[in-house]
């Protein structure tokens, strides 16, 4: 598979960012100034959009997302080339407080919970990030109850004792206690079932359309996060090799053999090796 130039993608129709929305444009990022983990890429996320971006493991996914938000030095990263802007302005050397004041906030990958307080401790941590009064906390902890009602009946208990899917409603309800205009979702459905991850993601939507926020979901898994997104990119070894609109990419050769287990030859290969694994075993 080539890596070594971005291929022209499914649809060359890049949603334009404009001066609204997140732009990124040729960014490069190393850490411990030997590693380069992005070269050059560029993305953009509309106002109230829904982008995902993909790829595999070590791609630069979560490298982006760290350069988003403006915390790479915790990993000895630095952005090297390149700009990040939100609604025109930069973000790179802002702090991280300055990303979430900006109104970007993420799910971290591993949801990052405080296993030990209660649910809704862990959502009015959420809120700590604006100068806002009780009645705005308690008003916008009333609203993601009302968006997560499996969570509101167990507010009172730990979150390190709920089940992987309630722990993500929490790391997502804590995120929309900042009320962000963007949320950067880093592997929502990791280690869910397929039905918990519908229903997540099914949420998620639910919010883009019916509130306006912006949505960037960073994916492996491809078929879901393109069911949702309205455009997306696919990363590998820190490039951007294919875009385009979600439909086309669903429809794309290429995306469809390497992320979407589609019709090409590595399902082929795939399903000749199960089958020969079945008969080796008499079922
Ligand atoms: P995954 O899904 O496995 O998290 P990813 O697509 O998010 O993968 P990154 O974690 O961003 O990929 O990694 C991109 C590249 O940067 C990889 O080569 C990785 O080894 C390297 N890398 C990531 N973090 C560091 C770090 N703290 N120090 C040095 N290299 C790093």
């Amino acid at each position: 598979m080539s890596t070594t130039s971005a291929r022209a993608g499914a649809s060359t129709t890049s949603p334009s960012a404009g001066t609204d929305g997140l732009a990124i444009r040729g960014l490069e990022v190393v850490y411990n100034n030997a590693v380069v983990a992005l070269r050059g890429v560029s993305l953009s996320v509309p106002e109230g959009g829904f982008v995902s971006v993909l790829g595999a493991n070590g791609a630069g996914k979560t490298t982006l997302v760290r350069a988003i938000t403006n915390l790479l030095f915790v990993h000895d990263g630095r952005v090297r080339d390149g700009s990040v802007t939100y609604g025109g302005q930069s973000l790179l050397d802002a702090g991280a407080r300055a990303v979430v004041r900006a109104g970007i906030c993420q799910v971290p990958e591993g949801r990052m919970l405080f296993p030990r307080l209660t649910v809704d401790e862990n959502l009015r941590v959420g809120a700590s990030t604006r100068k806002v009064t009780a009645a705005d906390v308690a008003a916008e902890l009333e609203h993601v109850y009302e968006v997560f009602p499996q969570i509101a009946d167990r507010r009172d208990e730990k979150a390190g004792l709920m089940s992987g899917g309630e722990q993500q409603m929490v790391a997502v309800g804590r995120a929309l206690m900042a009320k962000p205009r963007l949320m950067i979702c880093d592997e929502l459905s990791l280690g869910l079932a397929p039905l918990i991850v519908k229903d997540l993601f099914e949420l998620v939507s639910q919010l883009n359309r019916e509130e306006g926020m912006g949505v960037l979901v960073i994916e492996q898994n491809a078929r879901v996060a393109l069911q949702h997104s309205n455009y997306g990119y696919v990363m590998e070894t820190g490039k951007v090799v294919v875009e385009g609109t979600s439909a086309s990419l669903s429809e794309d050769d290429y995306v469809q053999e390497f992320y979407l287990g589609g019709a090409g030859e590595a399902k082929d290969a795939y399903e000749e090796l199960v089958a020969r694994y079945r008969k080796g075993n008499g079922s």
